[in-house]
C-alpha cells in the first residue's frame, strides 16, 4: 500500500470537482481531517487538499503513548481509498513554510510553485514543550525527547529498550508512557513538581489512588515528587548520562522524555502582522472557529476558543474530540451552518495499566470533589468536580458509560441539587459518596483564576502576580506556591 507522496483522484464519488474553488488544510491530524471529511459530506463542490509534513497517512497520535508497536499501517485512521473515495487529496511529506494571506497562496518545500486556496484551514497541532539550556543546561544532548509525533516516539522506544529513563511530568502522557514503558525499559523515574500523578486534573486523592495502582503495576518505576530536572550530563558521544534535579537528586539514565505540556504549531500564522495570535502563541478564533483573517480558519490543538465550561471564557483543549470537532465546525461555517463550539463539554478518555479512564468537563478551580465507589482496591469509582451549584466535570475510571452519560449534566445549564446526583451514579454506586479535597486545597475566587489563566500574561508576570496572591503560609512545601503558578500557567492549555 502506498503510504507516502501525492494521491491522486480519479472522479471520486463519481464527479469531478470544481477546480475554481481550493480547500486547503495545513496538517492531517484529528482536526484537519474531520474538517476535509466535513466539508466533503456537507456537499463542498471545489477540491480538498489535505498538506501535511508527515510521510504516513493520518493516524492516531493518541496511541503514541501507549504502545511500543507504532507503525503507520498499526495506526492509520483510513485507508488511503477512503480519502480517495471523498475526493480528499493528500500531499504528505510536504512541510508548508509560508502563507501568503493577501495572495491566498501558500508555499510548501518541495516546489517553488506556490498552492492557492480559497479556503484555508490551520490545523498545525501543538509540539512537547522543552525547557530552554538556559533553564536546563544540557537539555540540547541525544536522548532527549517529547512525544510529539510518530517519529520521535518511535525514537524514544528504539533508544529506552532495556534502559534507564527520566520521565519529567506526571499527568496523563507520562503515566501513559511509564505503563508502556513497563516489561520494556529497565527502570522508569518519574520527576514531577506535584505531589501526586494526575493532581492538576483529578485532585490529590484521585492523584493518589492512581499512583498506588500504577506502583502495584509496574515494578520498575519509582517517583521523585515536588522536584524538577535542573541539568542534564551527558558521555563522550554527546548522549545522555545523568539528571540532577532541584531536590539535588543525581540519577543516572539513558533517555530523558520531557511530558510538560505542549507549544501550538501556529508561527506560519503568527508572521502574518495581522494574524491575531495570544501571548500563548494559539491562533485565536471565533465561536466558529474562523480567524480574524478572511477565509481562514484554525482549529484543534493550536487554536484558542470561546468555551462556555471555561473559567476564562477562552480556552484550548489539546484532545483527541475537540480537535475533531473544531475541524467539523469550520466545515460547518464554510458551508454556512452556523454550530458554535462555545457550548461544547470536553470529553477525555485514555486507558493504562490495565484501568480505563474518561474526564469530561473543565473541572479547574472547583469547590470540592464527590467519589462514589472503590478509590482503594478495585479502582472502580466517579468523581463529580462541584463549585458552587454546579458540576464542572466529573471523571471515571472503570466505569463506562457514566462519563459519557453524565456530559449532559455539566455546564451552565445544569444546576445541581446538593445531595442529589445524576441517576446512572447512585445506580451503580447506591453507597454514600465521600468527600475529596478542595483545588489544590484551598478555594480561588474568580479574579485569581483569571490571573492565573490571563493568555496576555507571560509566564513570569503570573508567576510573580500568582505568588503575590497567594499566601505561602498556606503550603507545607515552600516549593509548591511557585510549581502551582507555573503549572496553572502551562494549563491553561487544557493538556491531560
Ligand atoms: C503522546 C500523545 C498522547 C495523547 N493521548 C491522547 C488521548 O489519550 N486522548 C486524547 O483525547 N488526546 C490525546 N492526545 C492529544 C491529541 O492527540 C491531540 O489533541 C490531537 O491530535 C490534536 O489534533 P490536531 O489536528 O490539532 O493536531 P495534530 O494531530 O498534532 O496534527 C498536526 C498536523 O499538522 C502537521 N503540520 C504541522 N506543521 C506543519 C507545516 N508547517 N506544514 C505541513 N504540515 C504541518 C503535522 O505534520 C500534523 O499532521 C495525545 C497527544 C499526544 C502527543
Amino acid at each position: 500500500m502506498k503510504e507516502t507522496g501525492v494521491y491522486s483522484i480519479s472522479r471520486p464519488l463519481g464527479k469531478i470537482f470544481s477546480h475554481q474553488r481550493v480547500a486547503v488544510a495545513i496538517g492531517s491530524g484529528a482536526s484537519a481531517v474531520a474538517f476535509a471529511q466535513s466539508l466533503r459530506e456537507g456537499r463542498w463542490e471545489g477540491r480538498i487538499v489535505l498538506i501535511s509534513k508527515d510521510n504516513f497517512l493520518p493516524y492516531d497520535k493518541t496511541r503514541l503513548s501507549e504502545t511500543v508497536n507504532l507503525s503507520a499501517e498499526n495506526l492509520k485512521l483510513k485507508d488511503a481509498d477512503w480519502f480517495q473515495h471523498l475526493g480528499i487529496e493528500l500531499r504528505l511529506n510536504t512541510a508548508v513554510h509560508r502563507v501568503d494571506m493577501t495572495k491566498r497562496k501558500l508555499y510548501v518545500e518541495t516546489t517553488r510553485v506556490p498552492v492557492p486556496y480559497t479556503k484555508l484551514f490551520i490545523g498545525t497541532g501543538s509540539r512537547g514543550r522543552l525547557p530552554t539550556t538556559r533553564l536546563v543546561p544540557g537539555i540540547n544532548l541525544k536522548n532527549i525527547y517529547t512525544i510529539s509525533d510518530i517519529h520521535e516516539a518511535q525514537r524514544v522506544y528504539d533508544v529506552s529498550k532495556g534502559k534507564t529513563v527520566v520521565i519529567e511530568g506526571s499527568g496523563f502522557i507520562a503515566m501513559e508512557l511509564v505503563s508502556t514503558m513497563k516489561n520494556y525499559a529497565k527502570m522508569s523515574y518519574i520527576v514531577t513538581r506535584q505531589k501526586r500523578p494526575f493532581q492538576t486534573v483529578l485532585g490529590e486523592t484521585i492523584g493518589k489512588a492512581l499512583q498506588r495502582h500504577i506502583m502495584k503495576n509496574v515494578s520498575n518505576v519509582e517517583f521523585f515528587t515536588f522536584d524538577e530536572i535542573r541539568s542534564i550530563t551527558g558521555n563522550e558521544k554527546g548522549e545522555v548520562k545523568m539528571v540532577k534535579t532541584l531536590k539535588k537528586r543525581e540519577i543516572n539514565c539513558d533517555v530523558v522524555v520531557y511530558a510538560i505540556g505542549s507549544v501550538p504549531n501556529s508561527e506560519l500564522f503568527s508572521a502574518d502582522k495581522r494574524a491575531l495570535v495570544s501571548k500563548s502563541g494559539h491562533i485565536v478564533v471565533t465561536e466558529f472557529c474562523e480567524t480574524n483573517v478572511t477565509d481562514v480558519y484554525a482549529g484543534g490543538d493550536v487554536a484558542l476558543v470561546p468555551l462556555d465550561c471555561a473559567v476564562t471564557g477562552t480556552a484550548t483543549i489539546a484532545h483527541w474530540n475537540f480537535a475533531s470537532y473544531t475541524g467539523k465546525i469550520a466545515a460547518a461555517r464554510i458551508l454556512h451552518i452556523n454550530e458554535s463550539i462555545k457550548p461544547y463539554i470536553p470529553f477525555y478518555y485514555t486507558s493504562f495499566c490495565g484501568i480505563t479512564l474518561r474526564y469530561t468537563g473543565f473541572g479547574d478551580h472547583y469547590d470540592e470533589s464527590i467519589i462514589f465507589g472503590d478509590i482503594f482496591d478495585n479502582l472502580k469509582f466517579c468523581v463529580l468536580y462541584r463549585r458552587e451549584r454546579k458540576i464542572l466535570a466529573c471523571a471515571t475510571v472503570n466505569a463506562d458509560p457514566i462519563a459519557a452519560r453524565v456530559c449532559f449534566n455539566i455546564g451552565d445549564h445544569f444546576q445541581w441539587e446538593p445531595g442529589v446526583y445524576p441517576k446512572i451514579i447512585t445506580d451503580t454506586f447506591p453507597e454514600l459518596p465521600i468527600l475529596g479535597e478542595e483545588f489544590f486545597g484551598f478555594k480561588l475566587d474568580r479574579e485569581t483564576c483569571i490571573t492565573l489563566y490571563d493568555s496576555q500574561s507571560t509566564t513570569e508576570e503570573a508567576v510573580r502576580r500568582g505568588n503575590r496572591q497567594f499566601d505561602a503560609s498556606q503550603y507545607k512545601d515552600t516549593e509548591f506556591p511557585l510549581g502551582l503558578a507555573e503549572d496553572k500557567q502551562m494549563n491553561f492549555v487544557f493538556m491531560m
